[in-house]
């Protein structure tokens, strides 16, 4: 079997509307594909339903629609992959991989996220409980395309963490893992907030047996206040009618030198100059540029 040269994917969380910051991260991921002859996949992250937001959904697919971001075959939903990350759960569970955890978030509070290791050894049964997976006192690292070399210590940094919770729901790391191995997925394009789950990821691929992509992580853009530009914080939706100039805005951001009257072109001529230029070495090394720095 051959395997497609580049699969990318573009994954939102539809706890929000899509904003300046995912458009920096999707258009970045999609230019990647399109330029390399790939396919870009489009799923929607949807694991947490008290967090969704009602009709984020639809606008995130209509605005890169309006957008001209193209996404080959269906959007897959987490939503309906329930079976295929209880499945990997239990595996890791009744392997010892991975074990119940009983702690409160208050008895945890004063380990700044490092969970200290409580329930390791407790035994305790799987239901009514969060499920931890046993992360080694190893070094996990990898290449980031424009970060450059990123590491963390698993257990010192990180601790064992959840892969389910303790309301039952899937955790993005296990899910995020599962699903970019069955779609197939050779390039991971995102946003840097998300450089520090990457060694949980390369750790479960690795006890999973499953191929590593490769990573690029743009910088997240930030407000002049420090906040990041997320669905946590209330930044504007993208506006379905100002596709091209915004376009411009997220290429000069990912550090390509786009002409300024594509301003007034239509998006998919900027897609199209931005596929048929793209420089994926000129995007900033940096976790974070802030908004109001950019032209
Ligand atoms: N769903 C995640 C988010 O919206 C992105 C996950 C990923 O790209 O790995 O932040």
């Amino acid at each position: 079997m051959t395997l497609p040269a580049y699969t990318g994917r573009f994954a939102p969380t539809p706890s929000g509307y899509l904003h300046f910051g995912s458009l920096v991260a999707a258009l970045a991921s999609y230019l990647d594909a399109r330029a390399q002859g790939g396919q870009w996949l489009l799923r929607m992250e949807d694991l947490d339903p008290p967090r969704e937001v009602e009709g984020a959904q639809a606008a995130i697919l209509d605005t890169l629609g309006a957008y001209g971001l193209e996404w080959d075959g269906e959007c897959i939903r987490q939503s309906q992959r329930h079976a295929a990350y209880a499945q990997v759960l239990e595996q890791l569970f009744r392997q010892g991989l991975a074990y119940a955890c009983r702690c409160s978030r208050k008895r945890l509070e004063p380990y700044g996220g490092v969970y200290p290791g409580f329930c390791r050894d407790a035994g305790h049964a799987a239901d009514d409980a969060a499920i931890r997976l046993r992360v080694p006192q190893l070094n996990y690292g990898f290449s980031d395309r424009i970060q450059g070399d990123f590491s963390q210590h698993l257990a010192g940094d990180v601790g064992d963490f959840v892969i389910r919770r303790r309301d039952g729901l899937y955790a993005y790391q296990l899910a995020v893992v599962l699903d970019d191995a069955w779609q197939g997925v050779t390039d991971v394009v995102r946003g840097a907030d998300l450089l520090d789950s990457t060694p949980r990821q390369l750790y479960l691929q690795e006890l999973l047996g499953l191929r590593q992509p490769r990573y690029l992580h743009v910088p997240l853009i930030i407000q002049p206040d420090g906040h990041k530009l997320g669905k946590s914080y209330r930044s504007a939706p993208l506006p379905t009618d100002q596709a091209a100039p915004l376009l411009v805005r997220a290429l000069r951001a990912l550090g390509q030198k786009p002409p300024a009257q594509l301003t007034r072109a239509g998006a998919r001529e900027v897609l199209a100059w931005g596929i048929a230029q793209w420089d994926a070495t000129a995007i900033p090394r940096s976790r974070a540029l802030a908004e109001a720095q950019l032209e």
